[in-house]
């Protein structure tokens, strides 16, 4: 936490052009070979006495039919539970102003509130809903966002009080959430559209809502109006840069037409796509589709995609810029339309980020190598091929072995745990019932 605001631009510029190398090497054979090698080694000595080899043993961290080994699970809880131990410490010195999803205290919020949800230990509830409080003390009515935003605390505020049944306070922060809209939608303000300062950033936040506590919490109205917003800006730029016909919306931040999650394109259209979003079927064929198509033929050879559409540099794979989080979009984009080369772009980026996302800069969401290992889980969950689930699970511990380049990245990537916990969190639920008793516990 503590992060000014030049420091955040220059991580999400990639402004470390000195840093030549950006990620480790990839160690691990992929999971085709892997598979083989724990076929080869289950096979032999048949007739021997001695239990067969377990999974791990060959680098597989589950079973053919896709549950987690006990091994792998007890790993990860392991690991979990030193890092809150980790991060609490760290907390103490970090900056009490910061109250951001992103970087601050709304994001250890929603990472207790998303131990709550799969172990239903009220004591992480009640842990949430401190730093929740926290955060609701200090809105600053500076930016509007879920990530970066008062939209971000009032929205988790909204969720934990939900859930501790104080409906009063939920309905209060859901009412200051909504006041901010009128900022929103105003048309002569300078808000850019892109996710991490912008409207769709705002949008992110009802759907939110809507999704956590029920349909119908943030009405229908509310959310149009902000759709609007999103699709008349768009339409406008497209139109002032004359490229109507090949890409009728069209987006910008800082004057840069950025493609990647946080400040471009593909955040922007990934949120249009989700059903919550309500976009009607004419405007997602006629206008997104053409959109999300402009974007995926600006890719690079490798698979990976530019920063921005005037970027030819093939450099950065990170969730804020490159196949990290252009994956997504195109994830919905398949969701949505039905259509296999969304699904084969997908596979590409997953084969660039398994080459190259093994990030030095930290072990993040935005720019390190959690954000990266979760667009494995995510391609896993649509497509159920455990090549995705090997990938995320080699990715996950390595960021352990493997240091990242300066205590600072250290320090700035254990804010961002909780969106790679929440995943990791619920297979583990999936497959094993983690054991985590009191003395597991954050007192
Ligand atoms: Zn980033």
């Amino acid at each position: 936490m503590g992060e000014t605001m030049s420091k955040r631009l220059k991580l999400h510029l990639g402004g470390e052009a000195e840093m030549e190398e950006r990620a480790f090497t990839n160690p691990f054979p992929d999971y085709e070979a892997a598979a083989s090698m724990a076929a080869a080694g289950a096979a032999e000595e048949p007739g021997c006495d001695r239990p067969p080899p377990t999974p791990d043993e060959f680098g597989l961290p589950f079973h053919n039919d896709g549950k987690i080994i006990p091994n792998f699970t007890r790993r990860i809880q392991t690991k979990i539970k030193d890092l809150l131990q980790q991060m609490e410490e760290g907390l103490k010195t970090a900056d009490p102003h910061d109250c951001s999803a992103y970087t601050g205290w709304t994001g250890i919020a929603l990472l207790y509130l998303q131990l709550y949800r799969v172990t239903c230990d009220q004591t992480y509830l009640l842990r949430s809903l401190d730093y929740v409080k926290r955060t609701l003390r200090n809105l600053n009515g500076r930016r509007v966002t879920f990530l970066c935003g008062d939209a971000g605390p009032l929205a988790v505020g909204a969720v934990v009080y939900h859930k501790l049944k104080s409906d009063c306070e939920s309905q209060e922060c859901i009412t200051k959430l909504l006041q901010l809209q009128r900022t929103v939608v105003c048309r002569d303000s300078d808000l850019p559209d892109e996710l991490l300062y912008g409207r769709a950033g705002y949008l992110y936040a009802l759907l939110y809502l809507n999704t956590e506590i029920g349909p119908g919490t943030v009405c229908e109205a509310a959310i149009q109006e902000v759709v609007s917003a999103i699709l008349e800006s768009g339409k406008a730029l497209s139109r002032e840069e004359r490229k109507a016909e090949r890409c009728p919306l069209l987006y910008q931040w800082h004057r840069k037409q950025y493609v990647g999650a946080a400040h471009g394109m593909a955040g922007i259209f990934y949120v249009l796509m989700q059903p919550a979003a309500k976009v009607d079927q004419e405007t997602l064929t006629e206008m997104v589709k053409p959109s999300v198509d402009y974007v995926r033929h600006r890719r690079f050879r490798s698979g990976n995609y530019p920063s921005s559409l005037s970027n030819e540099t093939d450099r950065l794979v990170h969730w804020c810029h490159g196949a990290p989080g252009v994956i997504h979009m195109l994830m919905q984009a398949y969701k949505v339309f039905k259509e296999e080369k969304y699904l084969k772009d997908a596979m590409d980026c997953s084969d660039v980020i398994w080459q190259r996302g093994l990030l030095r800069k930290g072990y993040g969401v935005c720019h390190g190598t959690a954000g990266n290992g979760y667009s494995f889980l995510s391609l896993y969950h649509l497509t159920q091929d455990k090549k995705y689930l090997y990938r995320a699970c080699k990715a996950w511990p390595v960021q352990f072995t493997f240091s990242p380049t300066s205590s600072y990245q250290r320090h700035h990537g254990f804010q961002r745990l909780n969106l790679a916990l929440r995943r990791w969190i619920k297979r583990c639920k999936k497959t094993e019932r983690p054991n985590w008793t009191k003395s597991h516990q954050i007192a």
